[in-house]
C-alpha cells in the first residue's frame, strides 16, 4: 500500500486539481455528443449522490422522478400508454432493446440464430451487443448516409429479429427513413428499434423535422440519451418501449431487495443522474430546450457556411447539429474527430458559440494558406 497513514484532505484535493488540469478545457472539444452539463443539472445531481435505484423501495422519492422523467419523454414522444426506464447511455439502451429482441425471437422460433439489420454508420454500441448476445449482424447499404430501404427488405429473412434505424447519426448527424422501415418492420413482424442516442433531444423541437418517433405505427423501441444534448449529468440514457410489458421478458427475481424483481441490465443504478436530467427538463421546459436547440441548428449551418467561404467544402448537410467536413489539416489546440470515411466531424453542442467557430475557421485558414 502506498499511502499507509493516508493523506491530508487539502493535500488530495490539491493532486486531484492539478490531474483534472491534464484532461482537454471543454472550450476546445469539438468532437463531443456529450454536451456540457446545465448548472442546475449539476446541483440536482449533488443532492442525489447517495441515491441507489437498484433498490427503489428504499428511495421512493427520487423512483417517482425516474418515472416522471419517463412520462416527459413519452409525451415528447408521442405514446403516454409506453413504458421505460433509466440506463447508463445509449449503450446500454441498445443491448437492453436487442436483449428483448433477439430473446423474443429465441422464445418463439426454437433456438435458430437471429440476425439484426443496422445501418452501415450504426454506432459501435450493435457490435458489442452481437457479441454479447450472440445474434448475427447484417449491414445494410445506406444512400447520402441514410439506411436503404431496398436494401434492408433484400437482407430480411426468417431468422431477422429486428432493424436498428438511427435518428441523429454519430458520424454525419442523418436520419434514416423511419417511416419506410418501419412499414418493412410491420410487415414482416419484426421488432423496430430507433437508436434516437443524440437525436432523440434534437428532432422533437426542429420545425419540419424528419420523423421518427412512436407517432410511426411499427416503431417498438426508442432510446435517447440526457447526458447528451439534454445537458444533463453522466451517465443519463432512456430507453422506451411501445408496450409497457416488453420489459417482462428480462426479469429477474431479486429476493433480497426492496422490489422483487428487476428487468436492468445493472444492478446498482444512480439516482443523481435522473435527478439531473429531471432539473434541466422541470428548468427550460419545452419552449428553453427549443431555443437551446434552435441556436445549436443556427451555429451549425453558420459554421458550414464560414467553412465553405474558405473553400473547405461540406461533406453533407446534416440533419442534426453534428457538421462534416472534407479532410483538412487541424489546427492546435482543437480537438475534432474523422468519420470512417476520413471527413472531419464536428458536434455542435451548446457551447460551442459563433465566436468559438469564428476562432476555429481564423486558424483552419492560416494554417492551410501555408
Ligand atoms: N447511439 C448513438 C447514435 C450515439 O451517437 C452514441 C454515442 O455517441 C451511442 C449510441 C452510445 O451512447 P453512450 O456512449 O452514451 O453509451
Amino acid at each position: 500500500m502506498q499511502n499507509r497513514y493516508g493523506l491530508a484532505e487539502e493535500v488530495v484535493l490539491a493532486r486531484l486539481e492539478e490531474i483534472r488540469r491534464k484532461d482537454t478545457p471543454p472550450s476546445t472539444i469539438f468532437s463531443s455528443m456529450c454536451a456540457q452539463p446545465h448548472p442546475i443539472a449539476v446541483r440536482a445531481h449533488s443532492m442525489f449522490l447517495p441515491t441507489n435505484l437498484g433498490d427503489p423501495g428504499l428511495f421512493q422519492g427520487t423512483a417517482t422522478l425516474e418515472a416522471e422523467v419517463i412520462s416527459w419523454f413519452l409525451d415528447l414522444f408521442q405514446c403516454q400508454d409506453a413504458g421505460g426506464c433509466i440506463t447508463s447511455g445509449g449503450t446500454e439502451s441498445n443491448i437492453q432493446a436487442l436483449s428483448i429482441a433477439t430473446r423474443q425471437h429465441l422464445l418463439s422460433k426454437k433456438h435458430m440464430r437471429p440476425n439484426v439489420i443496422v445501418p452501415a454508420s450504426a454506432h459501435f454500441s450493435f457490435e458489442k451487443a452481437a457479441r454479447l448476445l450472440g445474434f448475427e449482424l447484417r449491414v445494410a447499404r445506406e444512400e447520402t448516409h441514410r439506411m436503404d430501404p431496398e436494401h434492408v427488405s433484400e437482407l430480411i429473412d426468417k431468422q431477422t429479429c429486428c432493424i436498428v434505424t438511427v435518428a441523429g447519426s454519430t458520424e454525419y448527424g442523418m436520419v434514416d427513413p423511419v417511416p419506410d422501415l418501419a412499414a418493412l418492420a410491420k410487415e414482416h413482424e419484426i421488432f423496430l428499434h430507433v437508436d434516437a442516442a443524440f437525436g432523440g433531444l434534437v428532432l422533437p423541437f426542429l420545425k419540419e423535422a424528419p420523423r421518427f418517433d412512436f407517432s410511426i405505427d411499427g416503431v417498438s423501441s426508442i432510446c435517447v440519451d440526457p447526458h447528451k444534448m439534454g445537458m444533463s449529468t453522466i451517465p443519463s440514457g432512456v430507453l422506451l418501449f411501445r408496450e409497457q410489458n416488453f420489459f417482462d421478458i428480462l426479469s429477474v427475481d431479486t429476493p433480497y431487495l426492496s422490489k422483487k424483481t428487476s428487468f436492468h441490465l445493472t444492478g446498482t443504478r444512480p439516482g443523481a443522474p435522473v435527478a439531473s436530467t429531471y432539473a434541466v427538463l422541470h428548468h427550460l421546459g419545452f419552449d428553453g430546450m427549443q431555443e437551446i436547440v434552435q441556436q445549436c441548428m443556427e451555429n451549425t449551418r453558420y459554421f458550414i457556411e464560414e467553412m465553405e467561404a474558405i473553400g473547405i467544402m461540406r461533406a453533407v448537410t446534416p440533419d442534426v447539429n453534428v457538421a462534416t467536413f472534407h479532410p483538412h489539416n487541424i489546427p492546435e489546440p482543437w480537438v475534432v474527430s474523422h468519420t470512417r470515411g476520413g471527413d472531419v466531424r464536428m458536434v455542435i453542442t451548446p457551447h460551442i458559440t459563433c465566436e468559438l467557430i469564428d476562432s476555429y475557421v481564423t486558424d483552419v485558414k492560416k494554417l492551410n494558406e501555408k
